[in-house]
């Protein structure tokens, strides 16, 4: 069964997933401050009535249908962006300690290429490996439709030594699917066209509901970056945390136990993005 979107709206208002993006996009900037290419909060609107994912989601029609069927009642995907980096093993030594697996949107570009191999690590770990971007760069991805594709086709390349990229169908926007910086290089319709085409191939777009802020300027410590995430999830029962493991993150995989620990004194089942939002 699937749910026509007015209907799926109305699930995750309940799910309290609409609150938690207002809340993340003004809780502050969620995006890293000095990786190569930057995401700023600047390229970001609230849109009150957006959904964190694409609207064909299987899932959570069941869910809805059979309360606890096929979901626990309380979840979370903790999800890392812009990797793999020189502290992505210690992201995974988190994780792994926890025997908790996460979700990776990776990148591919000139400047983790030695950091790849990680990818099947993580792989073989049970983490889920997800789409990015191959540049991130703005300029270049969002000049159209077929600059996107070709960029998400490089990444695929790129990373194919070290996972099934053929099999990857979740993705994230850089800037999220509702970042306003494409517009500058693509046009207003461009975010519309390509969540558009990401449904049509039958692929999944992830945005978060829950941000860490662990890539904003300053260097946060861990304990900040743990206070951001318990005081984001608030009464939010689904989360997608969106943290970084690129190369100036490193205080990120400091707080993950505390984060884990916190999930799960609170009754979270930790899942991937593929779990959550499993596509049919
Ligand atoms: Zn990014």
């Amino acid at each position: 069964m699937r749910l026509s979107v007015p209907r799926l709206r109305r699930v995750l208002l309940g799910a309290g997933f609409l609150a938690g993006m207002a809340a993340a996009f003004a809780a502050g900037m969620c995006f890293p401050a000095r990786s190569p290419a930057v995401c700023t909060q600047a390229d970001l609107t609230v849109r009150p009535d957006a959904v964190p994912f694409s609207p064909a989601v299987s899932t959570v029609a069941t869910a809805e249908t059979q309360p606890n069927a096929a979901l626990p009642e309380k979840w979370v995907c903790l999800t890392f962006d812009d990797g793999p980096s020189k502290t992505t093993p210690d992201v995974l030594s988190a994780l792994n300690a926890a025997g908790v697996h996460g979700t990776f949107f990776v990148v591919a570009t000139d400047y983790n290429e030695k950091y790849l191999p990680l990818l099947t690590e993580a792989a073989s770990a049970g983490h889920q490996i997800a789409l990015h971007s191959a540049s991130h760069e703005y300029s270049d991805i969002y000049r159209s439709s077929e600059a996107y594709w070709a960029d998400i086709a490089l990444l695929k390349e790129r990373i194919a030594p070290y996972v099934d990229a053929e099999s990857i169908r979740y993705l994230r926007f850089p800037g999220g699917s509702t970042n306003t910086v494409s517009r500058r290089y693509g046009g207003k319709g461009l975010m519309k066209q390509l969540k558009a085409e990401v449904e049509q191939k039958g692929w999944q777009w992830v945005d978060w509901n829950v941000c860490a802020e662990d890539a904003v300027g300053g260097h946060p410590s861990a304990d900040t970056i743990y206070r951001n995430v318990v005081r984001e999830t608030g009464e939010q029962t689904h989360c997608i945390v969106l943290m970084h493991d690129s190369s100036t993150t490193r205080t990120t995989a400091e707080a993950l136990p505390d984060i884990i620990r916190w999930y799960a004194d609170n009754g979270y089942t930790f899942l991937t993005v593929a779990e959550a939002l499993p596509l049919g």
